[in-house]
């Protein structure tokens, strides 16, 4: 399973000469049980995995080569669903942090593609005056059978939201070097905007 992961990246983290590049941090959000554990496990691919332990939260730092060009994404999986009357602090953190965001769903669970929409205007909120890329997902697309969120119906709830759909797999791996690689390149749309 490790070797299949690393196939799909072309990528190299072990170089230690580019550690004056900037690093982005990215932050997956999303309702528990979407995929996003499994969407970082496949980022940080399982043999080179480098695990972070900051404050009890789970980051994964991994160097892509995107186009020629190589940048450091530091993805955090450390959303958590709401509960109680704890959850302000840590959830207000997340939105906080990040200079891009992975906004998970699931094909299979409506529930799931509704938070996403919720999700986006808490972070619109949060970050009102910025343009943070951001990517909507609809994982698990292998469950074909299941499916209650259409291709069109995400396609057009990131245009409404003004972001960049993709659908994964993780358990297929599929699209899922896609889905950072594209990450990357938001990123990089933004640096050359604000520059130019
Ligand atoms: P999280 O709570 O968002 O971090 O979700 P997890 O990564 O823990 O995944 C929840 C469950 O969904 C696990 O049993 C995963 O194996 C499963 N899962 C995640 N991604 C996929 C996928 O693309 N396809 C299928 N069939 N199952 C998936």
């Amino acid at each position: 399973r490790a070797a299949a992961t690393r196939g799909s990246w072309s990528s190299d983290s072990s170089g230690s000469s580019g550690s004056w590049e900037p690093l982005y941090r990215v932050v997956l959000l999303g309702d528990s049980g979407v995929g996003k554990t499994s969407l970082v496990n496949l980022f940080a691919g399982v043999q080179e995995r480098d695990l972070l332990e900051q404050h009890g939260e789970a980051s994964y730092e991994r160097t892509l080569s995107v186009d020629g060009e190589e940048t450091t994404l530091l993805v955090m999986d450390t959303w958590e669903p709401e509960q109680r009357g704890e959850e302000s602090c840590r959830r207000s953190q997340c939105l906080q942090v990040g200079n891009a965001y992975v906004i998970v769903y699931s094909i299979t669970d409506r529930g799931s593609f509704e938070s996403a929409s919720e999700l986006r205007i808490q972070l619109r909120r949060a970050r009102q005056a910025e343009d943070i890329p951001i990517i909507l997902v609809g994982n698990k697309t292998d469950l074909v059978r299941c499916r209650e969120v259409s291709v069109e119906e995400g396609r057009a709830c990131a245009v409404v939201f003004d972001c960049k759909f993709i659908e994964t797999s993780a358990a297929l791996q599929h699209n899922v070097a896609e889905l950072f690689e594209g990450v990357v390149r938001q990123i990089r749309l933004r640096r050359g905007g604000k520059e130019a």
